[in-house]
């Protein structure tokens, strides 16, 4: 076999480490249109229609683009003058993974085992009070770094200040959809607005190359009037885009809002008009028949957030419902305050053994249905799913090279013992990533970020998280229960 050397750059478009670019973030990121790459021997797992493998195969970028796909036998011929080619031997070539849930954050590990309420009222609302416009901007540096650095290309970000988390993509390279916390109801006006929301939209919706959207984002039916649910759909339908909310997650929360609305939450949503194929319900883990056929119905999306939902005791979302009625359903992992980490790989295996636990049944959410839910299901999810979330011609080259040669993830075998996807799924973690691509842009090389200085990242993120923690002091109620919670 020839040997390849492990990559070829022949551009001025990658950074190593020494000549990291880290005090420039708007370094120019853009590839030349017909700029080739060509990855040759891997195992390249396309979640196309067909679920389409190649166990020895080839892929080739050109520009932002997936060019061609192939056999390494048909494509190293077809494309033998390309300069730049990087070797794939034993390590899996699969679409960017798309995260459809998370909150960027700086309190990870400081709210454990908590009731979810305690755990709102206590800590994360008091931060949300305290923050400020540079600690989100920390905050969303540290959390799409994490998510590069573990092959997820795509991000469903809901959060504050978010022409902040805006830049902090802009310069990563991530692609991300931004959903402010909107919340309107009395005591929650240090939250975003609707008029904020719609500035961010106009401002933001569709930059840096398409890789930064903006939705309409509500925090809950808790935080939330039907005002503006209602100036939500407006604004979605005015600026085409979509909205983003969270659906239920506990079962008591869930039991007070139907006992509140009189008919269940997902019932208010439809009536306030938010249903629909633009719009993702984040958790749905309290959720009746009809609730899930209402979801079904008005071809609403969902972001399932198995780890989440374990963590804060909520349940065991009826994800194989969703699928049997063909709600595109993706993985999200929630934030960092509820997980606590952005790793999709982790995700998948939760959301696979949750299931099989749930309902006692070894064959639910197989390896092959899981990874496509942090795949392709995820796009579908976001309306995105004629860009990303698959490895086909046409489609963005976003992807990501996964080291499948290390101990736990060997033997690596083909044929009837073909095992890369349940390796994917069950074996794997995020550290295992080695290369991503974002728009046919090298984002992450030999594991190492190179777009921004994970150091520098991790300094001012310590830094931002201290002066946050000391301003959200004095907000922290002593005690708190579910009851004082005005619906
Ligand atoms: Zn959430």
């Amino acid at each position: 076999m020839p040997v390849f050397p492990s990559i070829l750059y022949r551009n001025q478009y990658y950074f190593g480490q020494q000549n990291n670019k880290i005090n420039n973030p708007g370094f120019d990121m853009r590839m030349t249109r017909e700029e080739e790459r060509l990855i040759r021997h891997g195992i390249i797992i396309t979640v196309d229609e067909n679920d389409t493998i190649y166990e020895d195969g080839a892929l080739l970028i050109r520009g932002d683009r997936i060019a061609d796909i192939g056999s390494d036998r048909e494509l190293a011929d077809k494309y033998s003058s390309v300069e730049a080619v990087i070797d794939a031997s034993r390590k899996a070539v699969i679409p960017g993974l798309i995260n459809t849930h998370i909150h960027s954050g700086l309190i990870r590990g400081t709210a454990e085992d908590l009731t979810l309420f305690e755990w709102l009222s206590k800590h994360v609302d008091p931060m949300h009070k305290a923050l400020r416009e540079e600690e989100a901007y920390g905050a969303a540096r540290l959390c799409y770094a994490e998510c590069l650095k573990s092959g997820t290309t795509c991000v469903m970000d809901m959060y504050r200040y978010m022409h902040r988390c805006g830049d902090a993509a802009e310069e990563l390279g991530n692609r991300v959809i931004l959903a402010p916390y909107v919340a309107d109801k009395p005591g929650y006006d240090y939250f975003e607005t609707m008029e904020a929301n719609e500035r961010l939209i106009r401002e933001r919706n569709n930059t840096a190359d398409g890789r930064v959207k903006v939705w309409v984002g509500l925090e809950h039916l808790v935080y939330c009037t039907e005002d503006a649910f209602k100036e939500a759909v407006r604004l979605a339908e005015k600026y085409d885009t979509g909205i983003h909310t969270h659906g239920e997650e506990s079962f008591e929360m869930a039991l007070r809002l139907t006992h509140h609305y009189g008919r269940r939450p997902t019932r208010v949503f439809f009536d306030y008009g938010i249903l629909g194929p633009r719009a993702v319900l984040a958790h749905c883990v309290q959720v009746t028949p009809e609730e899930i056929d209402i979801i079904a119905r008005t071809g609403t999306g969902v972001a399932h957030c198995p780890c989440s939902n374990m963590k804060l005791a909520s349940g065991a979302a009826p994800i194989p419902a969703f699928l049997e009625r063909g709600v595109n359903v993706g993985l999200g992992t929630d934030g960092v305050k509820e997980n606590n980490n952005l790793d999709i790989f982790e995700e998948m295996k939760f959301a696979s053994l949750m299931q099989k636990l749930h309902r006692l049944d070894a064959t639910s959410m197989d390896a092959a249905t899981t990874f496509r839910m942090a795949t392709i299901g995820g796009a579908r999810a976001l309306g995105m799913d004629d860009e990303i979330g698959s490895l086909e011609v046409g489609k963005k080259a976003d992807l990501v090279l996964v080291n499948l040669s290390a101990l736990h993830t060997t033997p690596i075998m083909g044929g009837k013992y073909f095992n890369a996807v349940a390796h994917l799924v069950f074996a794997a973690n995020g550290a295992d990533v080695e290369r991503v691509f974002v728009d046919g842009r090298p984002v992450v090389v030999d594991g190492e970020l190179i777009t921004a200085s994970e150091e520098e990242i991790i300094t001012r993120a310590q830094a931002d998280a201290d002066r946050l923690f000391e301003r959200r002091e004095p907000l922290v109620p002593d005690s708190v229960s579910i009851d004082q919670v005005e619906l």
